[in-house]
C-alpha cells in the first residue's frame, strides 16, 4: 500500500457521501462508502485540491471501494464536468478554527445552551472561497497566501475592520492581526479579489480611524473590489467581556457621512462608489434607504448593504403586476424591528388595490439576545411563542431566515412543526425577496 493510503484510510476525510444521479462517479460504478485514495497519483490534501486535481480531461482516480478492492479507474472528460462526487466531509480536512478573540465577537455573546455548530469559530480561506465566510487573515502562513494564489481562490472575503495595526491587534486581540494591509496587498497584487468588511465600533474604528482604513483600502482597487461597513452587534450577554456600546443616531449619521463622502470620491475617480454602509446604519440613523443604484449592483448585499432597498423594489414590481380586487381575506405576519417600517409601508400599498385584504403586523422584539437586536434573521421560536401568546390565528407568515438555511429549525432549535402545534395555525414561510412576500400575502390572505 502507498503511504498515501494509509493517511487517507486513517483519517477518513475522503470517504463518498453519495454520488450525483447521472454522474460520471455513477457510471464507473463508485458508491456511498467508497474512499478516494488519490488523483494522478497525489493524495488530496483539501477539497480546493480535489476541484483543481478534476479539472483535467484525463484523470487516473484511485479508490478503494468499501469491501477493501483497490481500484484504478482512467477517466476522459470536459475539463470543467464535474466528477459527481459528494464526500462526508465537504472540506475533505478539518476546519481551520479562529485564533482570534475579537473584543466584538458575536459568538462570545451568545446565550449558553444553544447547539454546538452555532459556536463555532471558523476563519478558513477555503470556506471563504467556498462559501463567502468571512476570514481576518490572522492564522495564514506565507505558503497558505501563496496557495490562494496558485489555485485562484477568488474572489476571497475579508474583514479588515481597521488597517491600523495596533488597533487592530488591540480589536482582534491577536498579536499577529497587525499585518493585515500587507497581506491583503500580496493577494490583490496577485490578481485575487477581495471583498472586505469592517465591523465598526462607536469610538473606536469609526471617525477618522475609518477614513483611515477606506484610505488604505482604495490604493488596492480594484482588486480590492468592494467594502461594507456594518454596526458593532451588541446581545445581552456581555458577562466578563470589554463595555462596548451600540451606535446612537448621530454616530450613525457621522459614519454614513464618512462612508458616503468617501464613495463620493471614488465615485470620481473611478466611476464606482466601492463603499457602502449597511441598511441597519440609516435605520439606527432615521435616514431613507438609498435608491438601487447606490449599490451598484450589490457586491456587498451578503453583509446586509441593500437588502431592505432591493426587497422594496422586488414588492414594488410585483405589486404593479396583481390585478387587485375586492376579495375579503386577513393575514398575520410576523417581523422584526428593523425591517417592519418598509412591510408596513408595503402593506399599506398593498391593502389599496385589495381593500378587503386585513393585516396585522406582529413587530417581535428579541428578548432573547437582547432588545438591541433587531434582525429578523436572529428571532427566536421562544419570543414569538411568547410574544403571540392568548390569540387566536388562521395562518401566520413567518421569514425564512428565521429558520436553517438546510433545515426548518429556528436558533433555539425548535421546528417549523413544533411551531404549528404551539401556535394551532399553520405557519407559512417567506424567502427574503419582495416580490415572494407580496405573491405570499395573497396566497395566505385571500385563499388561506
Ligand atoms: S474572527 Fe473574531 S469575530 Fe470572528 S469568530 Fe473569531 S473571534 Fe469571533
Amino acid at each position: 500500500m502507498k503511504p498515501y493510503e494509509l493517511d487517507i484510510i486513517h483519517n477518513q476525510m475522503n470517504t463518498i457521501a453519495d454520488i450525483d444521479n447521472g454522474s460520471i462517479a455513477e457510471e464507473i460504478g463508485l458508491e456511498a462508502g467508497d474512499q478516494v485514495l488519490a488523483i494522478n497519483g497525489k493524495q488530496i490534501l483539501d477539497v480546493i485540491d480535489y476541484r483543481y486535481s478534476i479539472s483535467n480531461e484525463e484523470i487516473l482516480l484511485s479508490i478503494q471501494k468499501k469491501d477493501g478492492e483497490l481500484w484504478d479507474i482512467e477517466i476522459e472528460k470536459d475539463v470543467e464536468e464535474d466528477l459527481g462526487i459528494n464526500f462526508l466531509s465537504p472540506l475533505l480536512d478539518n476546519q481551520k478554527q479562529c485564533t482570534n478573540n475579537c473584543i466584538f465577537c458575536f459568538i462570545d455573546q451568545m446565550p449558553p445552551g444553544m447547539r454546538d455548530s452555532l459556536y463555532i469559530k471558523d476563519d478558513d480561506s477555503r470556506l471563504s472561497f467556498l462559501q463567502g465566510n468571512y476570514i481576518t487573515l490572522t492564522n495564514v502562513k506565507e505558503e497558505d497566501l501563496k496557495r490562494i494564489v496558485e489555485y485562484k481562490l477568488s474572489p476571497i472575503n475579508v474583514s479588515v475592520h481597521t488597517t491600523n495595526p495596533e488597533l487592530r491587534v488591540k480589536l482582534l486581540k491577536n498579536r499577529f492581526a497587525g499585518e493585515i494591509l500587507e497581506r491583503i496587498s500580496y493577494l490583490t497584487k496577485n490578481r485575487i479579489t477581495v471583498n472586505a468588511q469592517i465591523v465598526a465600533i462607536p469610538g473606536i474604528n469609526d471617525g477618522a480611524e475609518l477614513e483611515r482604513t477606506l484610505e488604505d483600502l482604495s490604493n488596492l482597487y480594484p482588486n480590492l473590489s468592494s467594502v461594507a461597513v456594518v454596526p458593532v452587534g451588541i446581545t445581552k450577554y456581555r458577562e466578563n467581556l470589554p463595555t462596548l456600546n451600540i451606535f446612537t443616531k448621530e454616530e450613525a449619521k457621522n459614519v454614513i457621512d464618512v462612508v458616503c463622502q468617501f464613495s463620493q470620491k471614488m465615485k470620481k475617480m473611478h466611476g464606482f462608489g466601492w463603499v457602502y454602509p449597511s441598511d441597519e446604519f440609516f435605520l439606527i440613523a432615521e435616514e431613507e434607504i438609498p435608491e438601487s443604484e447606490f449599490y451598484e449592483g450589490y457586491p456587498q448585499y451578503e453583509n446586509g448593504v441593500g437588502l431592505l432597498r432591493s426587497f422594496y423594489d422586488e414588492a414594488i414590481e410585483e405589486l404593479e403586476n396583481v390585478p387587485g380586487g375586492e376579495e375579503k381575506g386577513s393575514v398575520t405576519l410576523i417581523t422584526s424591528e428593523y425591517p417592519s417600517s418598509c412591510l408596513k409601508n408595503l402593506l399599506n400599498l398593498l391593502q389599496k388595490k385589495y381593500p378587503n385584504l386585513n393585516y396585522d403586523l406582529k413587530v417581535i422584539t428579541n428578548s432573547f439576545f437582547g432588545n438591541t437586536v433587531k434582525v429578523a434573521g436572529l428571532l427566536t421560536a421562544k419570543d414569538v411563542l411568547e410574544q403571540l401568546k392568548g390569540g387566536t390565528y388562521d395562518g401566520i407568515i413567518v421569514p425564512r431566515v428565521m429558520f436553517r438555511q438546510d433545515k426548518f429549525i429556528t436558533l433555539d432549535d425548535m421546528t417549523l412543526k413544533d411551531l404549528e402545534e404551539k401556535l394551532s395555525c399553520p405557519i407559512y414561510t417567506v424567502e427574503n425577496n419582495g416580490a415572494s412576500f407580496i405573491r405570499k400575502i395573497l396566497e395566505v390572505g385571500l385563499n388561506g
